[in-house]
Parts: C-alpha cells; sequence; structure tokens
C-alpha cells in the first residue's frame, strides 16, 4: 500500500500528528510526500520518499503517480483559509483522483474514517490468514 500527504503550510502540524496517531500501521505503508510536507514527517520519525515541494511541482507529481494507480490513497489537508499559488495545480490533483477513482481525503476527518477502514481491512486478512 503506498499513500501519498500532502499538507498546506497551515494544516502541517495537524498531519504530522495525524500521521503519529496511526504509527502502528505506517510500518506497513510506503509515504510519499511534498518536500517540506515529506521533511516534517522524517523529523517526527517517520520513513518518507519526498517529491518537490507543491509550489514547484510536488503536486503535479503526486497527481502523475495518482494517474498511473501508483497510489492508494491521498491524504491532502489543504488550507481553505489560505491562498496558495499553485491552486492550479491542487484542482489538477483532485481532478486526476476522480478520475482514476483514487480515494482522496481533504480534511482530518475523512483521513481518520479511511485509516479506520485501512486497519479493518488489515485485521481482517491478517485474520484470514491465520485461520489458514
Ligand atoms: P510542501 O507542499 O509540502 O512542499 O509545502 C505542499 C503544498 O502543496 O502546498
Amino acid at each position: 500500500m503506498r499513500i501519498a500527504i500532502i499538507a498546506h503550510d497551515g494544516k502541517k502540524a495537524d498531519m504530522v500528528s495525524f500521521l503519529l496517531n496511526y504509527k502502528e500501521i505506517l510500518d506497513q505503508i510506503e509515504l510519499v510526500a511534498t518536500k517540506t510536507t515529506g521533511g516534517l514527517v522524517e523529523k517526527a520519525g517517520l520513513e518518507v520518499t519526498k517529491m518537490l515541494s507543491g509550489p514547484v511541482g510536488g503536486d503535479a507529481q503526486i497527481a502523475a503517480m495518482a494517474a498511473e494507480k501508483k497510489l492508494d490513497l491521498i491524504v491532502f489537508f489543504r488550507d481553505p483559509l489560505d491562498k496558495h499559488p499553485h491552486e492550479p495545480d491542487v484542482q489538477m490533483l483532485m481532478r486526476i483522483c476522480d478520475v482514476h477513482n483514487i480515494p482522496l481525503a481533504t480534511n482530518l476527518a475523512a483521513a481518520e474514517l479511511m485509516f479506520e477502514s485501512i486497519i479493518n481491512r488489515y485485521r481482517l486478512s491478517h485474520e484470514a490468514e491465520e485461520r489458514t
């Protein structure tokens, strides 16, 4: 499973604390991030592959991965109260997710629901493995 994470500046701290709440399942998940978000997540002790920073093409790189079906989920904590020079890239990323049916969580509540669903899926597949 590969998950991309992106957070606008006003949401980066929220992203780090969100991920730390799910530390135990992140061992089994490959994280990909835009550069600054990824740097903070690394500092918090998680492993992550860093792309370019969002405003200089990182969102576009992650959109390209989504279009190639290389991502299972994108968590993008957008800051709706701030302006972003790369808004066209943000729109493009969201469109690509819809085109390719890639789950996209744009706020904490949605991200929590999606991670809970991933945890349940792991739990069910482990239980099935144990039965065989
Ligand atoms: P950043 O990019 O993680 O490099 O700050 C995020 C964004 O798209 O604004």
